[in-house]
Protein backbone atom coordinates (compact mmCIF):
# COMPACT_ATOMS: atom_id res chain seq x y z
CA UNK A 1 0.00 0.00 0.00
CA UNK A 2 1.66 3.35 -0.93
CA UNK A 3 1.43 5.81 2.06
CA UNK A 4 0.54 8.87 -0.15
CA UNK A 5 0.83 10.83 3.18
CA UNK A 6 4.07 11.18 3.92
CA UNK A 7 6.40 12.65 2.09
CA UNK A 8 4.01 14.92 -0.27
CA UNK A 9 6.13 17.03 -2.33
CA UNK A 10 6.56 20.61 -1.52
CA UNK A 11 4.42 23.16 -3.47
CA UNK A 12 6.56 25.47 -5.50
CA UNK A 13 4.39 27.60 -6.84
CA UNK A 14 5.37 31.29 -6.57
CA UNK A 15 2.46 33.54 -7.62
CA UNK A 16 3.93 36.74 -6.43
CA UNK A 17 3.18 39.69 -8.55
CA UNK A 18 4.45 43.24 -8.28
CA UNK A 19 2.14 45.85 -6.58
CA UNK A 20 -0.34 47.55 -9.02
CA UNK A 21 -1.03 50.69 -7.75
CA UNK A 22 -4.20 51.74 -10.00
CA UNK A 23 -5.79 49.23 -7.80
CA UNK A 24 -7.23 49.40 -4.01
CA UNK A 25 -5.90 46.24 -2.24
CA UNK A 26 -7.92 45.22 0.71
CA UNK A 27 -4.75 45.54 2.61
CA UNK A 28 -2.01 46.68 2.28
CA UNK A 29 1.24 45.56 4.37
CA UNK A 30 3.57 47.22 5.58
CA UNK A 31 7.04 45.19 6.70
CA UNK A 32 8.09 41.43 5.62
CA UNK A 33 9.59 40.63 8.90
CA UNK A 34 7.89 37.47 10.98
CA UNK A 35 5.15 40.26 11.45
CA UNK A 36 4.01 41.13 8.03
CA UNK A 37 5.14 37.91 6.56
CA UNK A 38 2.45 36.18 9.08
CA UNK A 39 0.35 38.79 8.68
CA UNK A 40 0.53 38.05 5.06
CA UNK A 41 0.04 34.62 5.04
CA UNK A 42 -3.44 35.12 6.93
CA UNK A 43 -5.07 37.72 4.80
CA UNK A 44 -4.14 35.65 1.77
CA UNK A 45 -5.45 32.86 3.33
CA UNK A 46 -8.75 35.27 3.47
CA UNK A 47 -8.19 36.06 0.09
CA UNK A 48 -8.23 39.46 0.76
CA UNK A 49 -6.76 41.46 -2.06
CA UNK A 50 -2.98 42.08 -0.45
CA UNK A 51 -0.15 44.70 -0.90
CA UNK A 52 3.18 43.89 0.86
CA UNK A 53 5.58 46.45 0.53
CA UNK A 54 8.93 46.05 2.50
CA UNK A 55 12.92 47.62 2.36
CA UNK A 56 13.40 43.59 2.67
CA UNK A 57 12.06 40.48 3.70
CA UNK A 58 13.27 38.86 6.88
CA UNK A 59 13.33 41.70 8.96
CA UNK A 60 16.10 41.56 12.11
CA UNK A 61 16.20 37.93 11.04
CA UNK A 62 18.09 38.01 8.27
CA UNK A 63 20.43 39.43 10.89
CA UNK A 64 20.61 36.36 13.30
CA UNK A 65 22.63 33.26 13.14
CA UNK A 66 20.86 30.59 14.58
CA UNK A 67 17.42 30.71 16.05
CA UNK A 68 16.21 28.14 18.60
CA UNK A 69 13.09 29.40 20.13
CA UNK A 70 10.47 29.20 16.69
CA UNK A 71 8.57 26.23 17.44
CA UNK A 72 8.73 23.31 15.13
CA UNK A 73 12.53 23.74 14.61
CA UNK A 74 15.15 22.93 17.46
CA UNK A 75 17.59 25.34 15.74
CA UNK A 76 17.23 27.39 12.29
CA UNK A 77 19.40 30.16 10.34
CA UNK A 78 17.51 33.17 10.37
CA UNK A 79 18.06 33.56 6.56
CA UNK A 80 16.76 30.30 6.04
CA UNK A 81 13.60 30.85 8.50
CA UNK A 82 12.69 34.08 6.77
CA UNK A 83 13.28 32.38 3.61
CA UNK A 84 10.43 29.53 4.45
CA UNK A 85 8.09 32.10 5.77
CA UNK A 86 8.44 33.84 1.98
CA UNK A 87 8.00 30.62 0.47
CA UNK A 88 4.74 30.02 2.03
CA UNK A 89 3.24 33.42 1.03
CA UNK A 90 4.44 33.44 -2.42
CA UNK A 91 1.79 30.65 -2.64
CA UNK A 92 -1.04 32.95 -3.15
CA UNK A 93 -1.10 35.60 -5.78
CA UNK A 94 0.71 38.16 -3.48
CA UNK A 95 1.16 42.00 -4.62
CA UNK A 96 4.88 42.45 -3.49
CA UNK A 97 7.42 45.39 -3.68
CA UNK A 98 10.41 44.57 -1.70
CA UNK A 99 13.21 47.88 -1.36
CA UNK A 100 10.83 50.44 -0.75
CA UNK A 101 9.99 52.29 1.78
CA UNK A 102 6.81 53.60 3.12
CA UNK A 103 6.99 57.33 3.57
CA UNK A 104 3.71 58.97 4.61
CA UNK A 105 0.69 57.84 5.60
CA UNK A 106 -2.78 59.30 4.91
CA UNK A 107 -6.31 58.38 5.75
CA UNK A 108 -8.40 59.74 3.06
CA UNK A 109 -11.90 57.67 1.58
CA UNK A 110 -9.22 54.90 1.74
CA UNK A 111 -5.30 54.92 3.19
CA UNK A 112 -2.88 56.60 0.60
CA UNK A 113 0.54 55.45 1.18
CA UNK A 114 3.52 57.46 0.04
CA UNK A 115 6.20 55.35 -1.01
CA UNK A 116 9.68 56.01 -1.81
CA UNK A 117 9.54 54.28 -4.95
CA UNK A 118 7.42 58.08 -5.70
CA UNK A 119 4.36 55.72 -6.15
CA UNK A 120 1.07 55.97 -3.69
CA UNK A 121 -0.67 52.66 -2.92
CA UNK A 122 -4.57 52.85 -1.91
CA UNK A 123 -5.92 50.27 0.43
CA UNK A 124 -8.67 49.84 2.93
CA UNK A 125 -7.55 48.72 5.30
CA UNK A 126 -3.17 49.17 6.62
CA UNK A 127 -1.21 46.82 9.06
CA UNK A 128 2.61 48.40 10.13
CA UNK A 129 4.71 45.63 10.69
CA UNK A 130 7.86 47.80 9.97
CA UNK A 131 10.04 46.62 13.42
CA UNK A 132 13.06 48.00 15.01
CA UNK A 133 16.35 48.58 13.64
CA UNK A 134 19.38 49.77 15.13
CA UNK A 135 19.60 52.29 17.60
CA UNK A 136 22.81 54.44 16.60
CA UNK A 137 24.95 56.42 18.60
CA UNK A 138 25.18 59.77 16.94
CA UNK A 139 29.03 60.28 17.16
CA UNK A 140 31.08 61.85 14.33
CA UNK A 141 32.43 59.37 12.01
CA UNK A 142 30.00 57.16 12.70
CA UNK A 143 27.64 57.41 9.16
CA UNK A 144 30.86 57.76 7.52
CA UNK A 145 32.54 54.49 8.64
CA UNK A 146 29.06 52.50 8.52
CA UNK A 147 29.80 49.23 6.40
CA UNK A 148 33.51 50.64 6.86
CA UNK A 149 34.48 49.23 10.23
CA UNK A 150 31.28 50.71 12.04
CA UNK A 151 28.83 47.52 12.50
CA UNK A 152 25.38 47.25 14.02
CA UNK A 153 25.30 43.20 13.46
CA UNK A 154 28.19 41.57 14.97
CA UNK A 155 26.66 37.97 13.74
CA UNK A 156 26.87 39.26 10.10
CA UNK A 157 30.11 40.97 10.40
CA UNK A 158 32.83 40.03 13.37
CA UNK A 159 33.78 37.22 11.61
CA UNK A 160 35.30 40.35 9.25
CA UNK A 161 38.08 41.10 11.98
CA UNK A 162 39.77 37.55 12.39
CA UNK A 163 43.25 38.79 14.47
CA UNK A 164 42.02 42.57 14.53
CA UNK A 165 40.85 44.90 17.10
CA UNK A 166 37.25 45.50 17.80
CA UNK A 167 35.29 48.14 20.02
CA UNK A 168 32.06 47.26 21.76
CA UNK A 169 30.00 50.02 22.55
CA UNK A 170 26.97 49.27 24.66
CA UNK A 171 26.65 47.25 28.16
CA UNK A 172 23.48 45.56 27.73
CA UNK A 173 22.92 41.76 26.31
CA UNK A 174 23.11 41.92 22.90
CA UNK A 175 26.82 44.11 23.59
CA UNK A 176 27.49 41.33 25.97
CA UNK A 177 26.93 38.57 23.43
CA UNK A 178 28.80 40.79 20.58
CA UNK A 179 31.64 40.59 23.06
CA UNK A 180 31.81 37.24 23.49
CA UNK A 181 31.59 36.32 19.65
CA UNK A 182 34.09 38.94 19.04
CA UNK A 183 36.61 37.51 21.69
CA UNK A 184 36.64 34.44 19.35
CA UNK A 185 37.26 36.23 16.72
CA UNK A 186 39.47 39.18 17.29
CA UNK A 187 42.83 39.13 19.27
CA UNK A 188 41.43 42.34 21.45
CA UNK A 189 38.46 43.66 22.23
CA UNK A 190 37.34 46.62 23.91
CA UNK A 191 33.98 47.01 25.73
CA UNK A 192 33.14 51.02 25.95
CA UNK A 193 30.41 51.30 28.48
CA UNK A 194 28.79 54.81 29.55
CA UNK A 195 27.28 53.32 32.90
CA UNK A 196 29.76 51.92 35.88
CA UNK A 197 27.98 48.41 35.14
CA UNK A 198 26.70 45.85 32.82
CA UNK A 199 22.77 45.36 32.12
CA UNK A 200 23.38 42.17 30.67
CA UNK A 201 22.45 38.67 32.24
CA UNK A 202 24.74 37.77 35.01
CA UNK A 203 25.85 34.53 33.17
CA UNK A 204 26.63 36.42 30.12
CA UNK A 205 28.89 39.19 32.68
CA UNK A 206 30.63 36.42 34.61
CA UNK A 207 32.06 34.81 30.61
CA UNK A 208 33.21 38.41 29.89
CA UNK A 209 34.60 38.89 33.20
CA UNK A 210 36.59 35.64 32.57
CA UNK A 211 37.51 36.16 29.09
CA UNK A 212 41.49 37.53 28.71
CA UNK A 213 41.01 39.08 25.66
CA UNK A 214 38.29 41.65 26.73
CA UNK A 215 38.99 44.54 28.48
CA UNK A 216 36.18 46.21 30.22
CA UNK A 217 36.37 50.38 30.52
CA UNK A 218 32.97 51.39 32.14
CA UNK A 219 31.84 55.17 32.63
CA UNK A 220 33.35 55.75 28.91
CA UNK A 221 31.64 57.50 25.97
CA UNK A 222 32.40 57.01 22.30
CA UNK A 223 32.87 61.01 21.10
CA UNK A 224 34.69 60.16 17.62
CA UNK A 225 35.24 57.36 15.03
CA UNK A 226 38.24 58.33 12.65
CA UNK A 227 40.17 57.08 10.00
CA UNK A 228 41.37 56.81 6.52
CA UNK A 229 39.04 54.56 4.16
CA UNK A 230 38.38 52.25 7.28
CA UNK A 231 37.90 52.93 11.05
CA UNK A 232 41.72 53.37 12.54
CA UNK A 233 40.63 55.12 15.81
CA UNK A 234 38.02 55.73 18.06
CA UNK A 235 38.01 59.03 20.87
CA UNK A 236 36.44 57.72 23.93
CA UNK A 237 35.83 60.21 27.36
CA UNK A 238 35.67 59.39 30.48
CA UNK A 239 32.16 60.33 31.99
CA UNK A 240 33.70 61.34 35.98
CA UNK A 241 37.13 63.34 34.75
CA UNK A 242 36.41 63.90 31.27
CA UNK A 243 39.33 62.32 30.27
CA UNK A 244 39.81 61.73 26.54
CA UNK A 245 42.18 58.94 25.11
CA UNK A 246 42.38 57.25 21.66
CA UNK A 247 41.78 53.80 21.08
CA UNK A 248 43.46 52.34 18.08
CA UNK A 249 40.54 49.73 16.41
CA UNK A 250 39.64 48.25 13.35
CA UNK A 251 36.12 48.44 14.32
CA UNK A 252 33.92 49.75 15.99
CA UNK A 253 30.08 47.51 17.30
CA UNK A 254 27.37 49.47 17.63
CA UNK A 255 24.96 47.50 20.30
CA UNK A 256 23.06 50.02 21.97
CA UNK A 257 19.57 48.91 21.50
CA UNK A 258 16.75 48.89 18.82
CA UNK A 259 14.78 52.00 18.18
CA UNK A 260 11.03 51.50 16.68
CA UNK A 261 10.80 52.31 12.49
CA UNK A 262 8.23 55.18 13.14
CA UNK A 263 10.31 57.98 12.19
CA UNK A 264 7.59 58.19 8.73
CA UNK A 265 5.46 61.09 7.98
CA UNK A 266 2.00 59.24 9.49
CA UNK A 267 -1.69 59.97 10.25
CA UNK A 268 -1.35 62.26 13.05
CA UNK A 269 -3.40 61.25 14.97
CA UNK A 270 -2.12 57.90 15.61
CA UNK A 271 -1.31 57.05 19.60
CA UNK A 272 2.35 56.69 20.23
CA UNK A 273 4.08 55.64 23.19
CA UNK A 274 7.20 57.64 24.87
CA UNK A 275 9.40 54.75 23.13
CA UNK A 276 7.65 55.77 19.63
CA UNK A 277 5.94 52.53 19.67
CA UNK A 278 2.47 52.37 18.53
CA UNK A 279 -0.56 51.53 20.75
CA UNK A 280 -2.10 48.80 19.81
CA UNK A 281 -4.77 46.40 21.90
CA UNK A 282 -5.18 43.03 21.77
CA UNK A 283 -6.39 42.61 18.72
CA UNK A 284 -3.84 44.41 17.00
CA UNK A 285 -6.50 47.81 16.46
CA UNK A 286 -4.46 51.05 17.00
CA UNK A 287 -6.25 54.16 17.62
CA UNK A 288 -7.62 54.64 13.86
CA UNK A 289 -10.01 52.60 12.57
CA UNK A 290 -9.11 50.28 9.28
CA UNK A 291 -5.20 51.01 10.63
CA UNK A 292 -3.59 47.97 12.58
CA UNK A 293 0.17 47.12 13.66
CA UNK A 294 1.66 44.21 14.66
CA UNK A 295 5.17 43.24 16.39
CA UNK A 296 8.30 44.96 17.06
CA UNK A 297 6.75 48.52 16.09
CA UNK A 298 3.72 47.79 18.55
CA UNK A 299 3.88 48.54 22.28
CA UNK A 300 3.54 44.32 22.97
CA UNK A 301 5.76 43.50 25.65
CA UNK A 302 8.59 40.90 24.69
CA UNK A 303 10.07 41.44 21.15
CA UNK A 304 10.51 37.72 19.52
CA UNK A 305 10.15 36.15 16.40
CA UNK A 306 6.99 33.98 17.50
CA UNK A 307 5.63 36.74 19.41
CA UNK A 308 6.14 39.10 16.24
CA UNK A 309 4.33 36.45 14.17
CA UNK A 310 1.34 35.67 16.11
CA UNK A 311 0.54 39.53 16.59
CA UNK A 312 0.85 40.23 12.93
CA UNK A 313 -2.17 37.07 12.40
CA UNK A 314 -3.85 38.74 14.87
CA UNK A 315 -3.97 42.03 13.15
CA UNK A 316 -4.53 40.57 9.68
CA UNK A 317 -7.92 38.66 11.25
CA UNK A 318 -8.60 41.84 12.55
CA UNK A 319 -8.40 43.83 9.12
CA UNK A 320 -10.71 40.81 8.10
CA UNK A 321 -13.20 41.43 10.48
CA UNK A 322 -13.25 45.00 10.28
CA UNK A 323 -13.89 44.81 6.45
CA UNK A 324 -16.64 42.47 7.17
CA UNK A 325 -18.53 44.83 8.97
CA UNK A 326 -18.00 47.62 6.54
C1 LIG B 1 20.66 40.08 16.37
C2 LIG B 1 19.25 39.67 16.76
C3 LIG B 1 19.01 38.37 17.18
C4 LIG B 1 17.71 37.99 17.51
N1 LIG B 1 17.52 36.69 17.90
C5 LIG B 1 16.26 36.25 18.15
C6 LIG B 1 16.02 34.87 18.46
O1 LIG B 1 16.93 34.05 18.50
N2 LIG B 1 14.73 34.51 18.71
C7 LIG B 1 13.68 35.38 18.67
O2 LIG B 1 12.53 34.96 18.86
N3 LIG B 1 13.89 36.68 18.38
C8 LIG B 1 15.14 37.15 18.11
N4 LIG B 1 15.35 38.47 17.82
C9 LIG B 1 14.20 39.39 17.79
C10 LIG B 1 13.36 39.19 16.53
O3 LIG B 1 14.19 39.17 15.39
C11 LIG B 1 12.31 40.30 16.40
O4 LIG B 1 11.49 40.31 17.56
C12 LIG B 1 11.41 40.10 15.17
O5 LIG B 1 12.19 40.06 13.98
C13 LIG B 1 10.38 41.20 15.05
O6 LIG B 1 9.65 41.02 13.88
P1 LIG B 1 8.88 42.25 13.17
O7 LIG B 1 8.29 41.67 11.94
O8 LIG B 1 8.00 42.89 14.14
O9 LIG B 1 10.00 43.32 12.81
P2 LIG B 1 11.33 43.25 11.95
O10 LIG B 1 11.92 41.89 11.97
O11 LIG B 1 12.15 44.39 12.44
O12 LIG B 1 10.85 43.55 10.46
C14 LIG B 1 10.41 44.82 10.07
C15 LIG B 1 10.32 44.91 8.57
O13 LIG B 1 9.86 46.23 8.21
C16 LIG B 1 10.68 46.77 7.16
N5 LIG B 1 10.62 48.23 7.24
C17 LIG B 1 11.06 49.05 8.21
N6 LIG B 1 10.76 50.34 7.95
C18 LIG B 1 10.13 50.35 6.77
C19 LIG B 1 9.54 51.34 5.96
N7 LIG B 1 9.52 52.64 6.32
N8 LIG B 1 8.93 50.98 4.80
C20 LIG B 1 8.90 49.68 4.41
N9 LIG B 1 9.43 48.68 5.14
C21 LIG B 1 10.02 49.00 6.30
C22 LIG B 1 12.04 46.17 7.44
O14 LIG B 1 12.86 46.21 6.28
C23 LIG B 1 11.65 44.74 7.84
O15 LIG B 1 11.45 43.93 6.70
C24 LIG B 1 16.64 38.90 17.45
C25 LIG B 1 16.87 40.21 17.03
C26 LIG B 1 18.17 40.60 16.68
C27 LIG B 1 18.40 42.02 16.22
Amino acid sequence: MELFFNNKPETKADLKESVNYEKIYDTAIYGAGPAGLSAALYTLRKNMKTALISKDIGGQVITTWDVENYPGFKKIGGYDLSKKMEEQITQFPIALDEGVSLVKLEKKSVFEAHLDNGKVLKSKTVILALGKKYQELGVKGEKKFTGKGVSYCSTCDAPLFKNKTTVVAGGGNAAAEALLELSKIASKVYAVIRKEHFRADPVLIQKIEETKNIEILFNHSIQEISGNEFVEKVMIQKKDTNEVKTLETDAVFVEIGLVPNTSFECVPSLTINDQKEIRVNNKGETNIKGLFAAGDVTDIPEKQIVIAAGEGAKAALSAFRYLQNQ
